[in-house]
Parts: C-alpha cells; sequence; structure tokens
C-alpha cells in the first residue's frame, strides 16, 4: 500500500527562526486514511497543514504527498490543482462570481469545455445539496452553505487527498455534523484520504486515528496510544 504523506524531521519557523511553529514532525498517513489533527491554538496544525498542501515551504526535513516529492519545485501548481482539495475558511470563495462559476475555477487546470465544466460543477452541487443555489452569488449564503460549496469546490478534480482546516469551526452542531458527514461519505466512498484539523475532540474522534499536537511537535500519533494503553494494563 501507498502512503498518501510520508514526513521526517520536518522544521518550520517564523520571524528569522524565533518563532518556532514545527520542532520536527515524523508523520506517515496511509492512502484511503481518515487522520485528524488536534492540538491547542497556536500548537502548529495549520502550518503543518499548508506543508502538506505545498503552500508552504519547510526550513528542513523531507515531506512526500500522494506520491510527490514537495522539496522539488517543479510541479507544485500541478499538484496541488490536482491531488489536494483544499477546505480551509468559511470565507474563502470568490464573491463576485456565481456559486457554480466558484465550483468551475479549480477546473481550468484541466482540458475541459465550458460545458463539461458546467455539467460537473452543477453534479458536485447536487451532491452537497446546493444545486437550486447555483446562479446565485455566495454572499447569499449561510456559513453552512458557504462551506458545503467550499467542500464541491474542493472535489472539482477528484482529488486524492482532501486537507480541512477547521471546517467546521465556526458552525452551528447541526450544520457541523452535516458538513463532517458530507466529508466522511466521501472518504468513505472514494477512499479519498482524509486529513482534518480541528481543536474539537468530538470532531476529532470521528477519524480512523487521532494525532496530537503541542507545541511544534506530535505528543501522540495515535496507533501509539494503544501500546501505553497496553503498558498500564
Ligand atoms: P494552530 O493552527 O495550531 O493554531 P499555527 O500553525 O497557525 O497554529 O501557528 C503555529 C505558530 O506559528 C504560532 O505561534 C503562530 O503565531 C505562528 N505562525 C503561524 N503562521 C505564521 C506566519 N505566517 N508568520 C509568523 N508566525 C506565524
Ligand atoms: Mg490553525
Amino acid at each position: 500500500m501507498m502512503n498518501a504523506v510520508e514526513i521526517k524531521g520536518l522544521y518550520k519557523s517564523y520571524e528569522n527562526g524565533n518563532i518556532k511553529a514545527l520542532n520536527g514532525i515524523d508523520l506517515t498517513i496511509e492512502d484511503g486514511e481518515f487522520v485528524s489533527i488536534i492540538g491547542p491554538s497556536g500548537s502548529g496544525k495549520s502550518t503543518l497543514l499548508n506543508m502538506l498542501g505545498a503552500l508552504d515551504i519547510p526550513d528542513s526535513g523531507t515531506i512526500t504527498v500522494a506520491g510527490q516529492d514537495l522539496r522539488s519545485s517543479k510541479k507544485l501548481n500541478e499538484f496541488r490543482g490536482e491531488k489536494i482539495g483544499f477546505i480551509f475558511q468559511l470565507h474563502n470563495l470568490i464573491p463576485n462570481i456565481s456559486v457554480r462559476e466558484n465550483i468551475e475555477i479549480p477546473m481550468y487546470t484541466q482540458k475541459m469545455s465550458s460545458k463539461e465544466m458546467k455539467v460537473r460543477a452543477l453534479k458536485l452541487l447536487d451532491d452537497v445539496g446546493l444545486k437550486d443555489k447555483a446562479d446565485i452569488m455566495p454572499n447569499k449564503l449561510s456559513g453552512g452553505e458557504r462551506q458545503r460549496v467550499a467542500i464541491a469546490r474542493a472535489l472539482a478534480n477528484e482529488p486524492s487527498i482532501i486537507l480541512a482546516d477547521e471546517p467546521t469551526g465556526s458552525l452551528d452542531s447541526k450544520t457541523s455534523s452535516r458538513i463532517l458527514k458530507q466529508l466522511i461519505d466521501l472518504h468513505e466512498g472514494k477512499n479519498v484520504t482524509l486529513i482534518i484539523v480541528t481543536h474539537d475532540m468530538d470532531v476529532a474522534k470521528l477519524a480512523d486515528r487521532v494525532v496530537e499536537v503541542l507545541d511544534g511537535e506530535i505528543i501522540s500519533a495515535g496507533e501509539e496510544s494503544l501500546i501505553h494503553g497496553k503498558i498500564n494494563v
């Protein structure tokens, strides 16, 4: 089995090294796994997710995602567009184009006709229960609806890995459950590798494995806590 993620000795600092965001991360995630990354605010979760999506460059260490070595700067745009579905903040939809056009944006890297893009966008919107909102502007949507559009957009190019940073952070519990169900359905139905960053333990424990981050280090990678459990017995 291939690994979706292989990270060894990853370091990242900001402000000329004064802020140490990641302090030697080692992490392997298998293809098709659902992993949640949990930890307090400022512990390095978003930094780690940005590295996984090749949105930021580490100071040192190795990182391979979906078979691509992210240290080689070649083809990173293609990699992001084809392999990764990003679900980040609530309000990252482009405001002055329609919901459907927002979903078509990632498809421009593919060789698709505008007709094909439209058909696919409408299918994706249908899947998240928003087909009737295709032609309206994002600012007419509720927070939960925007997040569902963000999910549809993340799936535009059928990514093998979905990276979600606090995808339910500012949503009520009912909407939050719906969003999570949609993500989990994808993971189960299409074997998508799902990596969700959250500070909410109720969300985190839905995953196959919970990775705990503190001060830029992994203090538990899920499977190890089982071993500790056995030693305690
Ligand atoms: P989390 O997502 O767990 O809340 P972050 O990864 O956002 O944590 O941040 C980890 C640390 O790095 C924090 O101290 C944060 O202030 C700092 N940090 C993150 N991004 C930047 C940046 N672009 N410039 C400077 N400091 C940053
Ligand atoms: Mg964060």
